[in-house]
């Protein structure tokens, strides 16, 4: 039942896209295998539509890093290694949405994409709210406590800046989704907006939470900066809150897990 020319072609496909990535600096040789792995099983069961998708993202999650990124390096708060992303940063944004590709070969339709578009929004949502978040001229408040100012970049800080880009993003997914017809051809416009908006907001808004709750905070022993990292300058930081495993790639996880929820309770809904 595996078709072996289509699974060699879409192979090399996936091999090729990643290897331009790893050539432009975007992902590093491990995160290479990782982006080898979810793109393969997001091509091979989702199809070439999921895949596009899957590269607006990844398209859209660069342009909004290296954006200002002299500007978001000299407040702190840009992305490391000039924002490439590694393994389990692949593995957070994507592996759910691979899941689901795989779930969409077994049984396909549309459930499956509908939860496929809500992860992939939310990773889009998130993406650019938290970088777009990073030039906001007002200064983040918490999102469990709006009264109170956090420092851009503070896990479970958002700006209005952070949601209209988060809202943005999402839109662009759904256009896209619209246009390859991933939940169905018939599907009119306005709700594939609807579904990747309402996913990707709601996805970004459980990942503040989460940031702003239980997400491990620490600092470095270093230069004693504080950080939501498990290392920084090169040295496991010391936690002084939040709960231990939880850290970033797991609240971004947990998010799309959300997101996918939510659009597809909104599928089912419409
Ligand atoms: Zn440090």
């Amino acid at each position: 039942m595996l078709d072996l020319t289509l699974g060699l072609l879409y192979f090399f496909l996936v091999t090729a896209f990643a290897f331009a990535a790893v050539i432009l600096r975007t992902i590093d040789a491990r995160g290479f295998l990782a982006s080898v792995a979810v793109g393969f099983l997001i091509i091979y069961g989702g199809g070439v539509q999921w895949f596009i998708i899957v590269a607006v993202f990844f398209a859209l999650g660069v342009g909004v890093t290296l954006y200002k990124y002299g500007y978001k390096k000299k407040i702190g708060g840009a992305q490391e290694k000039g924002g490439a992303r590694n393994w389990p940063n692949i593995l957070a944004n994507g592996g759910l949405a691979s899941v689901f590709a795989a779930c969409e070969y077994f049984h396909p339709g549309t459930a499956f994409a509908a939860l496929f578009l809500g992860s992939i929004s939310t990773a889009a949502a998130d993406t650019a709210a938290t970088e777009l978040g990073l030039l906001s001229r007002s200064k983040p408040r918490l999102i469990t406590r709006p009264g109170r100012e956090v420092t851009p970049g503070t896990s479970g800080g958002v700006s209005p800046l952070g949601f209209a880009g988060a809202f943005l993003a999402s839109l662009v997914i759904g256009g896209m989704a619209f246009v390859l017809g991933v939940l169905g051809q018939t599907a009119p416009l306005p709700e594939v907006l609807s579904l990747c908006a309402i996913g990707g907001v709601s996805g970004a808004v459980v990942d503040s939470l989460i940031g702003a709750t239980v997400q491990r905070r620490g600092h470095c022993r270093v230069c004693l900066k504080q950080t939501e990292s498990v290392r920084h300058c090169g040295e496991k930081t010391i936690m002084t809150g939040g709960v231990p495993f939880v850290e970033n790639n797991v609240v971004n996880l947990l998010a799309t897990l959300a997101g996918a929820g939510f659009a597809l309770g909104f599928f089912a809904l419409v």
